[in-house]
């Protein structure tokens, strides 16, 4: 199931350059010197200029220039400019998915998947250009109306992570302009060509409407310029998506301006799966889970809490369809599992594997490297299953590469104590077909996850929801439900028309 045939260097080339400038994206105005490569096979697929931190004032100070039109555009008609957005997306969705199948490494399947995940949160964004709304509430005084107004904010600083390299980037920019805000985004140094193909798509829609293009902008680069734009005063809200490590160097520096910030940071995902659980459900919604993406999602489920009496055959059924997980090129038919994104994950994985053995844990199954011959400068894996004794320091940790750590309880406490254990708190799940203890996964006792699933493995989320995470995952929500509200501030406003002025609370103050 493993040797799948992998395309040539020169090919991926093509095939990138070729499906950005499909999109719009302007290569020659953005040659440079940095390589980018493939994680496919280890191919340069871009030689691009990365903007220097310097230059991130002029970007801000644009986009802020351009806000002031722009929040003076019905919201309604910046639905439109979205709406207009998800039409050239679906005539170049395949382009876009492409681009992310090179740089990302994913499926083919899941990389369309990440752009119809685009396209749906723009149905939502149009639809909400018509639902901003804010409450008419009851005041205590005769003569008086009290209500809220939503208004937009300001400029929003975006930072992508390189495992989603289009469609986080479009559930904060959907939003944020249908509220009214415009758009800084610096995506993943990975992903430059996911970036400058699908800002290219939205630079169009922006023409077309007649708007001014500087609403919509895109910083190439790394670390240092995502710093620059987070401790930028002009920027109003930081919404950043990656690692724990970033969000805990970006939140203090926005919290100590006094900016907003949204923090979708790392997860370490669970299932628990009890004794009643349909056992044939539940593995396969581990194995899309935990071994889907390389491993390589926030959601992906990293622990198996599993009852005693169902743990041996559960492992034998997970490690049985591990074997015939079809590793190799993301985007020939039927591969189920792409690669690493690079060398450092692959290190990454090995030495979690190895600090697991050290912690009493047993490799059931996978662990190592495949294809090493066919591609030598990519890092495919066959994703493993780890029995563990105990959720020792490493089953603790993030590791952004396929493990799946098994772990055995007797009472559901025990199962939601182990659960909750971990630092973060992105997403979980349990499976049961008993109500009750579904009931109580879900309840206040239950999963302290942003994210609660019964009967589904924990990653795969729809947009109509709002996405994100407790503790270290950084507490932002994103996406569907009420998320907007981030991008926008609230005005609370007390009309007296009564020719009175009687004072809240009763107090007396004559003059
Ligand atoms: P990363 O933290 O290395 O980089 C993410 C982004 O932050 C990049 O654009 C990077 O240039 C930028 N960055 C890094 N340090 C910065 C700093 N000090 N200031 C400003 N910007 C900085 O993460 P990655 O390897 O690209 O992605 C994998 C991680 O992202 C995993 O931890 C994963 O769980 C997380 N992730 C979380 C979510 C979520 O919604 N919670 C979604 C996707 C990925």
């Amino acid at each position: 199931p493993t040797s799948r045939a992998l395309p040539g260097p020169e090919e991926v080339a093509d095939l990138a350059r070729s499906a950005a400038q499909a999109c719009g994206a302007d290569l020659p105005a953005h040659q440079g010197d940095r390589e980018g490569r493939s994680p496919v096979n280890g191919a340069v697929i871009s030689r691009l200029a990365w903007t220097s931190p310097e230059d991130v004032d002029a970007a801000v100070e644009a986009a802020r220039a351009a806000y002031l039109g722009w929040r003076t555009v019905p919201a309604p008609a910046r639905g439109a400019v979205v709406k207009r957005w998800a039409q050239l997306l679906v005539e170049h969705q395949v382009d876009l998915a492409t681009l992310v199948t090179l740089e990302a490494g994913k499926v083919t399947s899941e990389a369309l998947g990440e752009v119809q995940e685009m396209i749906d949160i723009c149905d939502l964004a149009v639809g909400l250009s018509r639902q901003l709304f804010g409450r008419t509430i009851a005041s205590e005084r005769p003569g008086h109306r009290l209500m809220e107004t939503w208004h937009p904010l300001g400029v929003v600083g975006v930072i992508s992570a390189f495992n989603f390299p289009v469609a986080v980037w479009s559930w904060n920019t959907a939003l944020a302009l249908v509220c009214g805000d415009p758009v800084v985004w610096k995506p993943s140094e990975r992903t430059p060509l996911c970036a400058l193909a699908a800002h290219g798509l939205l630079q169009r829609a922006l023409e077309e409407g007649g708007y001014d293009a500087s609403v919509a902008q895109v910083l190439l680069g790394g670390p240092e310029v995502g710093e620059a734009l987070v401790a930028h005063p002009g920027v109003a809200l930081v919404s950043a998506t990656g690692s724990t490590r970033m969000g805990r160097a970006v939140g203090p520096v926005v919290a100590a301006r006094f900016g907003r910030s949204l923090l979708e940071l790392g997860g370490n995902n669970a299932a628990v799966v009890a004794p009643s659980a349909d056992l044939g459900l539940a593995t396969r919604g581990i194995v899309f889970s935990a071994a889907g993406t390389a491993g390589q999602r926030c959601t992906t489920m990293r622990r198996a809490i599993v009852h005693s009496s169902v743990v041996d055959e559960l492992v034998e059924r997970v490690a049985a369809a591990y074997r015939n997980l079809p590793v190799g090129d993301p985007s020939a038919d039927g591969t189920l599992v792409g690669p690493l994104l690079d060398r450092r994950s692959f290190d990454a994985f090995t030495a979690a594997l190895g600090a697991a053995v050290e912690a009493g844990g047993e490799v059931v199954v996978g662990g190592g490297r495949e294809l090493t011959e066919a591609a030598p400068d990519a890092y495919y894996v066959r994703p493993a299953v780890v029995r563990m004794p105990a959720q020792a320091e490493v089953v603790h940790t993030e590791t952004f590469a396929p493990i799946l750590y098994v772990l055995s309880y007797e009472t559901l406490e025990e199962a939601v104590a182990l659960n909750n254990a971990v630092p973060q708190g992105l997403s979980s799940s349990i499976f049961t077909r008993d109500q009750a203890e579904a009931e109580l996964f879900c309840s206040v006792v239950g999963s302290d996850c942003g994210i609660v699933n019964v009967n589904i493995g924990t990653s795969g989320a729809e947009i109509g929801g709002a996405f994100g995470g407790e503790k270290e995952t950084g507490g932002g929500r994103e996406s569907g439900s009420d998320a907007w509200r981030a991008y926008m501030r609230r005005a609370t406003t007390t009309v007296n028309y009564s020719g009175e002025l009687p004072l809240a609370q009763g107090v007396t103050f004559e003059v």
